[in-house]
């Protein structure tokens, strides 16, 4: 049991199993975009120890850039995207692979798509920690999942509860 402010949250996936399947994507990814030198978008805060863990599973060229975004009020999605803050990098002609801690009703990544998109990247794809397929309320294609989880509130690894939480070394469930 973990408490978060004022919350109570139970474990959720060890680190262990997290960390297993997070070198999983990793080896994936780098035989997909081995010569293609990919440019990684990490979305901070929450992706941050999900890209260090990723990344280091990544043993190809590659580049790694941060943005910011922001769309999260407390425990409920709000959907609004302020601007995408950070990007220094053109990506005109990148093979760009967007680095997530959670897709959850994805109007967040499918923003965020579209305006890097303008940017006309080679190509672009999604590699999310969590993804929550049932909160989903937009078409939105996510290549690389670590885990599909039910349509509920996690912190840890990253993901916080009210800005607490992020230095969790696993992932944990609001209990019921
Ligand atoms: P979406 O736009 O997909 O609804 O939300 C994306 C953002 O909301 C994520 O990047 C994350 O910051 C936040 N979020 C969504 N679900 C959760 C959750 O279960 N726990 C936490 N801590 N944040 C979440």
């Amino acid at each position: 049991m973990q408490v978060v402010r004022d919350k109570q949250f139970v474990p959720f996936i060890d680190k262990q199993t997290l960390e297993e399947r997070i070198a999983e994507v990793g080896r994936k990814i780098s035989e997909d975009y081995r010569d293609k030198n990919p440019l990684f978008v990490v979305v901070l805060n929450g992706a941050f120890l999900f890209a260090a863990e990723l990344i280091k599973n990544v043993p190809i060229p590659c580049e790694i850039t941060f943005v910011r975004v922001s769309s999260y009020s407390k425990t409920e999605s709000t959907g609004q995207l302020k601007e995408i803050l950070g990007l220094k990098e053109s990506i005109e002609g990148r093979h760009v692979i967007i680095v997530e801690d959670i897709v959850d009703t994805g109007l967040t990544m499918n923003k965020l798509l579209f305006q890097l998109s303008v940017q006309k990247p080679d190509s672009i794809q999604v590699a999310s920690m969590l993804f929550k397929p049932a909160a989903l309320k937009t078409p939105l294609t996510v290549k690389y999942v670590g885990f599909e989880i039910e349509n509920r509130f996690v912190v840890g690894y990253g993901l916080d509860y009210d800005e607490q939480g992020r230095n969790l070394d696993a992932i944990y469930v609001l209990a019921d």
